[in-house]
């Protein structure tokens, strides 16, 4: 009876400590009232080709309003790329820094989750320097309001009506210094993680041309409009629902062990991880340490799946009856701070089944 007890006090705390975590997003869990230009368009837009292959813009910290400044135009570019600077048609961006661009900046530092001052702050321009994800930003929500955590879908929500998929590798867009074996592992792992919290499965075919997902590893142009930029810069991008297809640059130095010896080194099942998200229908997150947020620094590793991530698929998908918290580091930590045992965690079925209502329901 005791026991009962505690056990029941115990799911009471853990209740009220995801309402704590869920009210604490300023977004909270969904997308409502977007704005026209952030909900109609999609990824399938054109990607402008940049010539840097990593963008270093360090010189422009500090850089203010008004002033003409060598080096503005390249930023301004990358905005354009990213979804921040509206073309004007003659995609010749000059180098003063006018508030169009500083309200890009304010707009790309709500996306990312910094403090929004519109200013170039040294951790805006070194976010802006980092390697990302080459899908646009154009579909992460905006309403005006401070936000430092969610996740985002596409325009028009698509996702897969399916609960399962198949994927394939191209036979002839690989890498040549990775065995398949290694690289069909890593993308085996991070469909694994995804599907362990929606009611998906994914089984890998041969067959490349009806796989519903297609993996290839391409360098510069590919003839789908989105080019990829040499080492760093971005790294890979994928296609909403139904396209299925992901790419990764191949000039990338991917890493399938953890062997960070390279300054410029990949984890490639980190980026496989990302870029699943998209395929299944997710957006950019604004939350830093979400899989879904667009950076990834060289030589990270940023492969499980947090409680933003997790929220924004379910309410997609719905949940893997299977669904285990354990997996979801984020929560895990939230919960020892909270003071909530990991036995808690690993066995009271009432607890995954009332957070899983919440994520989906609150
Ligand atoms: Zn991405
Ligand atoms: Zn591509």
């Amino acid at each position: 009876m005791t026991q009962n007890l505690i056990h029941r006090n115990r799911a009471l705390c853990f209740v009220l400590i995801i309402y704590v975590l869920l009210f604490c997003f300023p977004r909270r869990l969904f997308a409502r009232n977007l704005p026209e230009e952030y909900t109609t368009r999609n990824i399938t837009e054109t990607i402008e080709v940049s010539n840097a292959t990593r963008h270093d813009f360090s010189r422009l910290v500090d850089v203010q309003v008004g002033s003409h400044v060598s080096g503005v135009s390249e930023l301004k570019r990358y905005l354009h790329r990213f979804g921040y600077v509206k073309d004007d048609g003659s995609k010749n961006f000059s180098d003063v820094f006018d508030g169009r661009l500083e309200s890009a900046i304010s707009l790309y530092q709500q996306n990312l989750g910094l403090p929004i001052t519109g200013r170039l702050d040294t951790s805006t321009v070194a976010l802006m320097s980092s390697p990302r994800c080459g899908v646009s930003d154009t579909h992460m929500i905006n309403n005006g309001m401070h936000v430092t955590a969610r996740f985002t879908y596409f325009g028009g929500k698509p996702k897969w009506n399916r609960d399962s998929l198949t994927y394939a590798f191209s036979e002839t867009h690989r890498l040549d210094y990775l065995t398949s074996d290694d690289v069909k592992m890593v993308f085996r792992r991070a469909f694994g993680r995804w599907a362990s919290v929606i009611p998906v499965s994914f089984k890998e075919v041969d067959d490349y041309k009806t796989a519903n997902l297609k993996i290839a590893f391409f360098a510069g142009d590919h003839g789908d409009g989105h080019p990829f930029d040499g080492v760093l810069g971005t790294l890979a991008h994928a296609f909403a629902p139904k396209n299925g297809r992901v790419h990764l640059d191949a000039a990338e130095t991917w890493v399938v062990n953890g062997d960070f010896g390279s300054t410029v080194a990949v984890d490639l099942e980190s980026v496989a991880t990302h870029e699943i998200g998209h395929l299944l229908g997710l957006g950019h997150s604004s939350h830093e340490s979400a899989v879904m947020y667009p950076t990834l620094p060289p030589r990270t590793k940023k492969v499980d799946l947090t409680v933003d991530d997790v929220a924004g698929v379910l309410r997609l998908y719905g949940a893997n009856p299977k669904l285990r918290l354990d997996s979801l580091t984020q929560l895990k930590d939230s919960l020892a701070n909270g003071g909530v045992s990991e036995r808690f965690l690993s066995g009271n079925v009432t607890g995954y089944a009332l957070l899983v209502v919440l994520i989906l329901f609150v």
